[in-house]
């Protein structure tokens, strides 16, 4: 079952604008009250918001229900993403901070680069993860949702280059996403440094350091000497306290995908750094468009384990196919459940894009408008001089035929408008938003319940439903021409 974002907000008895705000920081991309999100993303949505969810209900959440109590969750290991202007040093800070994590583990020597790693800290009773995404390009396609992903950002500034673009940049996504971030002033072997002026240049932009009554700790290190990476550590994890990360390995899973390739002779392999929940050996999982069953798990140093706890990444084997850096994992029941909600995945992915083609069309109708003069004249801005259309269809090959027929009926007297196409059923934001804007509503191949039909009856919505495309071509053509004005 998919949700739109307008009666998820009714559910859960917030603003549509919130959730939207919401949603948006959350990773989601052009969130409209009429978005769809699967049932998994409502749920976790609603958990977000407070309310306990009863999968086995058709009902997304059951209201004033009350979170399970996070305060008795225990703690976890935070996990940090660096961000910061390229060439300041992250690679060789992270490169020193994994070197301390090599040490530390039985391992030792062998380090490889699996988008994670897990620094312990008193003989493995605390530990901090560290994402450690390689490379530019893994680095910005994530940047954005990196600061949702963590849970702590680690600033990275070059103490003799200062606050830079980039830098701003990241202040922008960790003030957006209410990230807690620690300041690392890097490179200060090199002589010649001042850290109070990086001081001074990011309390420009909203980063007050400890030092000058704020709350952001400010720590300088060298990731080419490893001088202050001790202190780095020890700062993040005060800060965890703090924030009391916690999380029960009993709630439902949540988890991101940091880093995932094709193994020679293992198949697809993604790195998963669980949020929330367990992740164990034979899970069915959903990360972005993709699903698996675990076939096996390694721990970032490689090691098989069973399973994976809050704070903690793993290499994941057995997916279908290979999930995206930056996917969000959740777990399903089983492969059917899986393939329900990819399908549902799918749907809402096209209907998005429906919506922007649809919008699109809009546009251009709107600028030939405004380029012809004598159409301008010929149509005053009034309501009724448009023939506005939300289409509701059984797949996206329906919608994109209608939203063309559309494109090709109109005249100088009325023109067509097809406010938005959408795959599914008639929902009652379709008929409301119908109602407000004086539209028809087709519903083409999705058979329209009786009480549906009421319903628009009541808002004085007229809704089309048919099969067969021709017919509708029809029926549109004689409900055009009578909507033009009379011939005096
Ligand atoms: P990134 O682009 O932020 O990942 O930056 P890199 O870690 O690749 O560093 C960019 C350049 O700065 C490289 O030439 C590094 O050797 C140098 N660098 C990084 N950290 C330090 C440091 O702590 N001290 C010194 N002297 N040089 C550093």
């Amino acid at each position: 079952p998919v949700l739109p974002v307008s009666s998820l907000s009714n559910h859960l008895q917030v603003s549509t604008q919130r959730l939207m705000r919401d949603l948006t920081r959350l990773g989601f991309k052009n969130v409209s009250p009429s978005y769809l999100l699967t049932f998994e993303y409502s749920s976790l949505i609603a958990e977000e918001y407070g309310y306990r969810v009863h999968t086995d209900s058709t009902s997304v959440a059951s209201p004033q229900k009350p979170k399970s109590s996070q305060a008795n969750a225990p703690l976890r290991p935070p996990v940090v993403t660096l961000m910061g202007h390229v060439d300041h040093g992250k690679t060789t800070l992270l490169d020193a901070l994994r070197k301390s994590s090599v040490a530390a583990s039985e391992h030792g020597g062998i380090t490889q680069k699996i988008g994670a790693f897990t620094v312990p800290f008193d003989k493995g009773s605390k530990s901090i993860t560290f994402l450690d995404t390689p490379g530019h390009m893994a680095f910005e396609a994530m940047r954005k949702r990196g600061a949702n992903i963590a849970d702590i950002v680690v600033l990275v500034v070059a103490g003799d280059d200062g606050v830079k673009p980039q830098t701003v940049e990241a202040i922008k996504h960790i003030q957006s996403a209410d990230a807690p971030v620690i300041i690392a002033i890097t490179k200060c072997d090199r002589p010649g440094l001042q850290p109070r002026k990086v001081i001074e240049q990011l309390m420009n932009y909203g980063i007050q350091a400890e030092e000058f009554g704020g709350d952001t700790q400010v720590v300088s290190v060298s990731g080419k000497t490893g001088s202050g990476v001790d202190e780095l550590e020890a700062a993040i994890l005060t800060l965890a306290e703090i924030l009391e990360v916690r999380s029960s390995p009993k709630d439902q899973l949540e988890g991101w995908v940091v880093e995932s390739c094709v193994a020679k002779g293992v198949g697809s392999l993604a790195t998963i750094v669980v949020k929330q929940g367990t992740l164990s050996s034979g899970n069915f999982l959903i990360a972005g468009n993709s699903w698996g069953k675990v076939r096996s798990l390694l721990d970032v140093n490689n090691k098989r384990v069973k399973q994976v706890i809050p704070g903690q990444a793993a290499q994941v084997l057995g997916w279908k196919e290979l999930p995206k850096a930056g996917d969000h994992v959740f777990q399903v029941k089983n492969e059917s459940a899986a393939k329900e909600v990819l399908a549902d995945i799918a749907r809402r992915n096209g209907a998005q894009e429906l919506y922007q083609l649809a919008e699109s069309h809009n546009k251009q109708l709107e600028e030939q408008r405004l380029n012809s003069s004598e159409t301008l004249e010929s149509i005053p801005e009034n309501k009724s001089e448009y023939f506005n259309v939300i289409a509701k269809c059984d797949d996206t090959g329906s919608a994109e035929a209608i939203i063309d027929f559309f494109k090709g009926l109109r005249n100088e007297d009325l023109q067509t408008r097809v406010l938005y196409a959408a795959v599914g059923p008639v929902t009652e934001t379709d008929i409301e938003r119908a109602e407000t804007s004086n539209a028809i509503i087709i519903s083409f191949g999705v058979p329209v319940p009786k009480a549906t039909f009421r319903e628009a009856e009541r808002h004085k919505v007229k809704v089309l439903f048919h099969n067969i495309i021709y017919h509708l071509m029809e029926e549109i053509r004689t409900l055009f021409r009578e909507r033009l004005p009379p011939v005096l």
